[in-house]
Order: C-alpha cells, then structure tokens, then sequence
C-alpha cells in the first residue's frame, strides 16, 4: 500500500518582488511500513515539506494523495478533517496542553472526531497508546511534572491514538538532551517495527540515518539517498 503519494510537487514563496522556489518538483512515494527521513541543509525546504503533506499549507502546483485520495485542493474543513483522522504529528515542541493531564491530552483529538467514538473505545486507546510510550504509569501527570523526554513521549502517544496512516516527524530531538534523544529515536524505531509509517524531516544526519528511505532536499530539489522499501511491501 501506498501512504503518501507526491507528484510533481511545487513550491514558490512570494515577497516582496522576491519568489522562493522552496520546493521544485518533488516526486514521492511512501509505503506502508516505512520510515522515511527527509534532511539536508537549513532553508533546503524540509519544513515547507513536511506541511505540505500535512495539509498545514497548500502546494504552489503538483497533486498530494493520502491513501490514494487526492487531496490536493480540499477546503480547511476538509483538511482539518484528514489531518485529525489520518495523520499523527510530532513536533521539536511537544506541543502538550499544559492545564490538562496526560491522559486527557493524548484521548483530546479522539474527543473532536465527527466520527464519534463512543468513551470506553477512547479509554482503552488512550491506555493502549499510553502503555506503547512506557508512560502508563504517569495518566494522572501533568505536562510540567514530567522531563521532556517523558513529555515527547505523551505527544507520541496523542499522535498514534488516532491511528493514522502516518507519523509526520519534525526535529523530534530538538528540544532534548543527546540521551533523552537517543530514546525517543529508539522508540519511533520500535514503533516502526510494529508497523508504523513514520516520514521525519531532520537535520541531523545521525538520526537521518536510522530510517530505512532517505531523501536529501537542497534548495527545493529532492535527492533519494538509499531506498529499500517498494512495491513488495
Ligand atoms: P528548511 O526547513 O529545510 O530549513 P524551509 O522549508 O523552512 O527549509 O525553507 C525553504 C525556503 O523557503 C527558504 O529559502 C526559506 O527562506 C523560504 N521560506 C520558507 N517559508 C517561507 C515563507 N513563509 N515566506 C517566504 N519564504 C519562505
Ligand atoms: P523515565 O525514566 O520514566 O523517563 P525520568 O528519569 O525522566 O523518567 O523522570 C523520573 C521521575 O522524575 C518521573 O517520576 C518524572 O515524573 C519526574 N520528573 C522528571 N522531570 C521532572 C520535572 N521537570 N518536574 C517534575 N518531575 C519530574
């Protein structure tokens, strides 16, 4: 199965009489299973990237499919629609709601599905996402009471309660110390191996390393360093 589908991707900013060619036609494919790393150099385009497929911001030209829908030119209702059901987000800033607990943090977004799960399906996820971080122990914390390894982990947990078709990974290690680091890496390789999806833009190239596709961006143009996962899968 195909995740994530970019054809002929384009990017251009526009200020100020300057146009930034951010993103130059970006072709992709992301397979179930796998754990893509995108780096390179500062201002190579990772972030327009990484919310271009997140539906966080709207593609210049070129078509996105998510699970085989286009979903290039959707409305922000739309959009927000597929961002809550399908994709998980993982951000350098854990991006955790301070006046609630953990477990509340991480059942929020299955709380504003329209779908409507009913609240025993949203207790045993959010314990059953709690229990693949390390963190069951901890549903009663709040965000200040715990380290920022622990408090990545929760964000990781709120991105797979909704069982998405992927988890978009942004300088998960930004925030954190070199060891705490290395933790959180492991664990996004643990989840791989059950089966996760993971795409992760970052510019350590260290961390880089540990996916299993990796793509180079520099000034807008996509370079495929090692591929391994295909059709096969
Ligand atoms: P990276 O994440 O690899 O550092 P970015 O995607 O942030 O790269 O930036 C790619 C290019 O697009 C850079 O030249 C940057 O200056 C430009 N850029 C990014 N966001 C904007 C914006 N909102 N307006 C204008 N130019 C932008
Ligand atoms: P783990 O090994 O589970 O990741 P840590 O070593 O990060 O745990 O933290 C150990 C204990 O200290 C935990 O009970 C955690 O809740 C608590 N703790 C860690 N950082 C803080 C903090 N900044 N404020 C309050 N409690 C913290």
């Amino acid at each position: 199965d195909i995740k994530i589908e970019i054809n002929h991707v384009s990017k251009v900013y526009d200020t100020d009489l300057v146009e930034t060619h951010a993103l130059k036609d970006i072709n992709i494919k992301i397979y179930e299973g796998d754990y893509v790393s995108i780096s390179g150099p500062s201002g190579g385009g990772k972030s327009t990237l990484l919310s271009i497929i997140g539906l966080l911001d709207e593609a210049s030209g070129g078509e996105l499919k998510i699970e085989g829908k286009d979903v290039t030119s959707l409305t922000q209702d739309q959009a927000a629609e597929v961002r809550n059901t399908k994709l998980g987000f993982i951000f350098q800033s854990f991006n955790l709601i301070e006046e609630l607990s953990v477990y509340d943090n991480v059942a929020l977004p299955l709380t504003y599905r329209t779908d409507g799960l009913a609240a025993e399906e949203i207790d045993k996820k959010v314990k059953e996402c709690l229990e693949k971080v390390s963190l069951s122990h901890r549903l009663d914390h709040f965000p200040n009471q715990l380290s920022g390894g622990q408090q990545q982990r929760v964000a990781i947990a709120r991105a797979l309660a909704a069982d998405p078709a992927i988890l978009l990974v942004d300088e998960p290690t930004g925030n954190l110390d070199s060891t705490t680091g290395d933790q959180v890496m492991q664990l996004l390789e643990e989840l791989n191996a059950q089966g996760t999806t993971i795409c992760m833009v970052t510019h350590d190239s260290r961390y880089a390393d540990m996916a299993r596709t990796k793509y180079q961006l520099k000034d807008g143009v996509l370079q495929v360093e090692e591929e391994q996962l295909s059709e096969a899968v």
